[in-house]
């Protein structure tokens, strides 16, 4: 049964007015409309939060390196000191574990998935978080107390990036060589470098003339505010603040620069979605009576609703429980059989026009001001962008300091000058632009080729995947022995993306330790169960191209060209980590290289 249109929402007028807004702000240049935080702008990458620390190179072999000191990277390494791994070297160009909530410390950051699904390891480190939505620097202390709980500093090498990785044949184990003049072995690799790391600056005609101060979200310049995450930036009293960017950080930081800033300018070239957040303390009475399991079958039930498997009761209940339909759109999971596809994209954009209608009335209940409220409505399906969640966000536009600023025409400002914005005939001068404008997709040092990985015989791991990856369940490739990947390749996704990467830490730590208990030579994949894998892939993956190609320009599907959501598990997490834990009962053994005849298999077959 498919429900009838509320008679208010008109989807025809809806869908033009959708493909208006689009057109507005589509720009010819795509993707390369940004600039890198590389080269003559590296000093917006620079760490401002640790001082450098010298030290000599280090050549002491170790059983894992695990590059990348973000969750994915400490929950290998944890699971692996559980299964009496010892020897594990954490890797991170940051100076101290936490990955993204190691850069991010901008005000007013906090997680915008609940607290007790998404900060991992909770009954295993005692720790109960303070808030639903935890802050950023609680979660960021939380990668420190995994870390200190499992010794994991013990070997960690910091300020540190891994520059090459060189198979070596007879000793079966990976030559890895660094940044730091460090070269060393390592019998097993695991990269966890993470897809949002890289910050990026907008390519604005003489942004790099700009007189004043400047500085990205994810690198804070708490020396020029004052202040802390926080807020109380004392040193924006008398300044003329310009903010770009109105994306999920945009809408965390803003209420803060708008509370301490003397007048404080926001360039918006997309208005996010803005639901309630309904933040709060957590209730100590409720936090007694937790028993024994509670945190994985919490996760476990959200995992569950987000991706549309049946669930008794759905035990989180917030702006993402309800929102798993028009989630689907991009990310995976079980679609609703008993609909025709035809009957279910219409009840998607039914609930999709509900959604957005709502979230658009809500900007008008919360900005005094008709014109800025119009400014501030976004027009578009909601998954299009990542859904933006705030109380204080809209808030802030009812202040006398606080200007918005429409730059959607012509992609966006126009020009930057020593002194201040240009938005098509307007001027508007300012002491600081904080760049609020997000990161390249997808950078992880493996991908974009800057970490070069040569495996069997030299061949480099990106000739191999010429055609795009070739993985076994996301993590391992034939002619790259022992070498393993976390994050969003080939496998399935959800919003909880650490519990994602925790299911992957638990798989890759089980298959290190299996080949340790069994003496294996190494772990590879055959070329065959590759193929298979690549096959299942493309046999269940959803064509989201066309809403994709509907919405408006972003990170999410390549500024207006192309989908990034092409090479996952359809089916979703749910059945994946399902898969998963059946193949790691039934058929672990096929990635380990035991025997002559196993390893006679691996040499003589090569990559398709
Ligand atoms: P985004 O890429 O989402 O947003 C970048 C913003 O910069 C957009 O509003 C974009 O506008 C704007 N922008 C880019 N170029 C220009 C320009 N030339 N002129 C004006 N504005 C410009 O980055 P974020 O840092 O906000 O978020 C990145 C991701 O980080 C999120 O999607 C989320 O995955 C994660 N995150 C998660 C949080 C959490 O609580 N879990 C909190 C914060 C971030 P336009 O939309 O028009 O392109």
């Amino acid at each position: 049964m498919t429900r009838s249109a509320p008679t208010t929402i008109n989807l025809e007028a809806l869908r033009a007015k959708y493909a208006a807004e689009r057109d507005r702000r589509i720009r010819p240049d795509g993707v390369n409309q940004y600039r890198p935080a590389s080269g003559e702008f590296g000093y917006y990458a620079k760490d401002p939060y640790t001082p450098w620390i010298d030290r000599d190179p280090v050549n002491s072999a170790v059983e894992v390196l695990v590059i990348g000191a973000g969750f994915g990277g400490l929950l290998t390494s944890a699971f692996l000191r559980d299964r009496g791994i010892e020897s594990v070297r954490l890797m991170d160009e940051a100076g101290d574990v936490g990955g993204t909530w190691y850069w991010n410390r901008y005000p007013g950051i906090h997680c915008d998935i609940e607290s007790y699904v998404y900060m991992p390891l909770l009954e295993e480190t005692g720790y109960i978080p303070k808030w639903r939505y935890a802050p950023g620097e609680e979660i960021r202390e939380h990668a420190v107390r995994i870390a200190t709980q499992y010794d994991l500093y013990r070997d960690a090498l910091f300020q540190t990036r891994a520059t090459a990785l060189h198979w070596n044949e007879e000793q079966r184990q990976w030559m890895v060589e660094t940044d730091r003049g460090d070269r060393f072995s390592a019998r097993y690799v695991v990269v966890s470098s993470g897809t949002l790391t890289q910050p990026k600056l907008p390519g604005i005609p003489g942004i790099e003339s700009f007189q004043g101060h400047t500085f990205h979200t994810s690198r804070w310049d708490y020396g020029y505010t004052g202040g802390s995450p926080e807020g109380g930036m004392y040193g924006l009293r008398d300044k003329r603040v310009a903010v770009l960017g109105t994306g999920a950080t945009g809408l965390q930081v803003v209420p803060h620069l708008a509370e301490d800033a003397h007048q404080l300018l926001v360039f918006q070239r997309t208005p996010s979605t803005v639901d309630i957040r309904d933040n709060h303390p957590t209730d100590p009475h409720w936090a007694a009576n937790l028993g024994p399991g509670w945190q994985q079958e919490r996760m476990e039930n959200f995992l569950n609703v987000l991706a549309g498997e049946p669930v008794d009761r759905s035990l989180v209940e917030d702006g993402w429980t309800a929102t798993p339909h028009l989630q689907r759109m991009i990310l995976t999971g079980a679609v609703d059989e008993s609909l025709s596809a035809s009957e279910r994209d219409h009840r998607d954009e039914f609930e999709d026009a509900e959604t957005m209608e709502r979230i658009r009335s809500r900007v008008e209940e919360i900005v005094d001001d008709p014109h800025t409220a119009q400014i501030l409505k976004p027009w578009y399906r909601y998954m299009c962008k990542r859904p933006g969640f705030s109380d204080t966000y809209l808030q802030s536009f009812n202040r006398s300091n606080v200007e918005l600023v429409d730059a959607a025409d012509n992609g966006g400002i126009t020009q930057v000058t020593d002194t201040s914005i240009v938005v098509g005939e307007r001027e508007y001068p300012v002491d600081c632009i904080v760049f609020a404008t997000g990161f390249d997709v997808g950078v992880s040092g493996v991908v974009s080729g800057s970490l070069p990985v040569h495996g069997r015989g030299g061949r480099q791991l990106l000739e191999t995947w010429g055609r795009g990856p070739r993985t076994l369940h996301g993590f391992y490739t034939h002619g790259f022995p022992n070498l393993f990947h976390l994050g969003g390749m080939q496998n399935a996704n959800s919003v909880n993306f650490v519990h994602i990467l925790q299911e992957q830490a638990h798989h890759v730590a089980e298959v290190i330790s299996r080949a340790d208990c069994e003496g294996a030579r190494w772990v590879e994949p055959t070329v065959e169960d590759q193929e298979a894998w690549y096959q299942t892939v493309q046999a269940t993956a959803r064509d989201t191209s066309t809403f994709q190609a509907e919405c408006t320009p972003g990170y999410y599907n390549g500024e207006g060209t192309r989908s990034i959501t092409g090479m996952t598990f359809s089916p979703g997490p749910v059945v994946f980590h399902r898969l998963l834990r059946h193949w790691r009962q039934h058929n672990i053994n096929d990635v380990l290289v035991c025997s002559d005849r196993d390893e006679k298999r691996r040499l003589t077959t090569t990559q398709v």
